[in-house]
């Protein structure tokens, strides 16, 4: 079969216009990331975030032109605008800031289920850096030990860590010429936008493309059966989130938090989205719930541990488990072999087999609790 090229596709990429600025995207310069491997084409079309509802159908016809050519098995382009200059503020999760066109909630797209998979759920957090991406990637291998067919959507398309915590790397192929075949490893299949533009690609991604992106990982790749989709949310409650949780047909959330924040409120703003969009909440895990000294084993309660299992009952959730703050944690996902294969019998394993357990019991009972109702003073 004919190789198709790089000059190729933009040459047929020169044919597709932008409606609104009366010149092809390649002279505009939209066109960025083309890659192409064993006629797999993937490429981003930078576009001003303003505009992005509507140039999904550009992002179409873009797809089509490429499509056309002789060689190509697959075409993926996915809209990204460039990040506003970075500001020196931490906290609060990015994109959340500037709200999407009218309101959340308006104009809610039809949940189609995914064919093969029996259950999705997500895994989501009030802000950044709680330990949502590690509780997803031990939640989903925990569940792929306790003998369930497991895969993991990186929907965190802020800052994909799938590719890194589950120690793969490259581009996923196409088997069928029509879908993409997430990558695997131990025994859990796995998507992340990671995986289709690199890492340093400075993007920011809002309501509606975010939407294209997702809707693209979930419908356009092979999952094959699956007992569950595990997928790693955006941190934080914006309307990209809420987008997000809107458009995938989800049988249930399950909520990390630390016992800091759940004070502060953020996991409460996690529970209230779910609320809005009628998604029931299976439970809270509390992350970094206490400290294990490496040295001597000695615990230290240094965040108030136990406030998310009270705070949990009085919002009326199930609490799901407590996962302490232990470097190992940390050193394992970050080498690629989280905790739960590295130190299968260890103890926080046998932590994350029960929540897993638990999870997966709640998901055939047909979900949690509803979210329960409760006013944000
Ligand atoms: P999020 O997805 O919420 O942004 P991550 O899962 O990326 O958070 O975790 C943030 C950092 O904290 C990572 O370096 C991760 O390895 C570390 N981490 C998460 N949970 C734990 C834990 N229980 N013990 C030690 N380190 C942890």
């Amino acid at each position: 079969m004919m190789a198709v090229t790089e000059s190729q596709v933009l040459e047929a990429l020169r044919q597709v216009a932008d409606p609104d600025r009366g010149s092809d995207i390649v002279s505009l310069k939209m066109v960025s990331g083309v890659a192409v491997k064993d006629g797999h084409v993937h490429f981003t079309l930078e576009v001003d975030p303003a505009r992005g509802a509507a140039l999904e159908p550009l992002r179409q016809a873009a797809e089509k032109a490429v499509d056309r050519l002789a060689g190509v098995l697959s075409v993926t382009a996915v809209l990204t605008a460039h990040r506003p200059a970075p500001k020196a503020v931490s906290g609060g999760a990015p994109g959340t800031g500037t709200p999407g066109t009218g309101a959340p909630g308006a104009g809610k797209p039809a949940k189609a289920g995914v064919p093969g998979v029996a259950a999705i759920i997500a895994v989501a957090s009030g802000k950044g850096g709680v330990g949502k991406s590690t509780t997803s990637t031990n939640l989903a291998l925990a569940m792929a030990a306790n003998g369930l067919k497991v895969g993991l959507l990186d929907a965190d398309i802020y800052g994909p860590s799938m590719p890194r915590m589950m120690g793969l790397s490259g581009k996923p192929d196409s088997a069928d010429g029509k879908r993409l075949d997430p990558l695997v490893n131990y025994g859990v299949k796995v998507m992340s936008m990671g995986f289709l533009v690199a890492e340093d690609t400075p993007m920011i991604w809002r309501g509606p493309m975010v939407m294209s992106a997702l809707t693209q990982m979930l419908r356009d790749v092979n999952w094959g059966e699956l007992d569950v989709l595990v997928v790693d949310m955006p941190p934080g409650t914006g309307d990209a989130q809420l987008t997000m949780a809107q458009s995938v047909p989800l049988a249930g959330a399950v909520i990390v938090s630390t016992p800091q924040d759940i004070a502060l409120l953020d996991a409460r703003k996690g529970l209230n989205m779910f609320r809005r969009v009628d998604v029931p909440v299976l439970g809270i895990i509390e992350n970094m719930s206490y400290f294990c000294c490496p040295n001597c084993g000695h615990r230290s309660d240094i965040f108030s541990h136990g406030g998310a299992r009270a705070e949990a009952d009085k919002l009326g959730i199930d609490f799901l488990g407590e996962v302490p703050l232990d470097i190992a944690i940390r050193e394992t996902s970050d080498a690629g072999t989280p905790i739960t294969i590295q130190q299968p019998d260890g103890v926080h394993a046998q932590t994350y087999r029960a929540i897993a357990a638990r999870v997966a019991e709640k998901i055939k009972a047909g979900g949690g609790r509803a979210a329960p109702r409760f006013v944000i003073e």
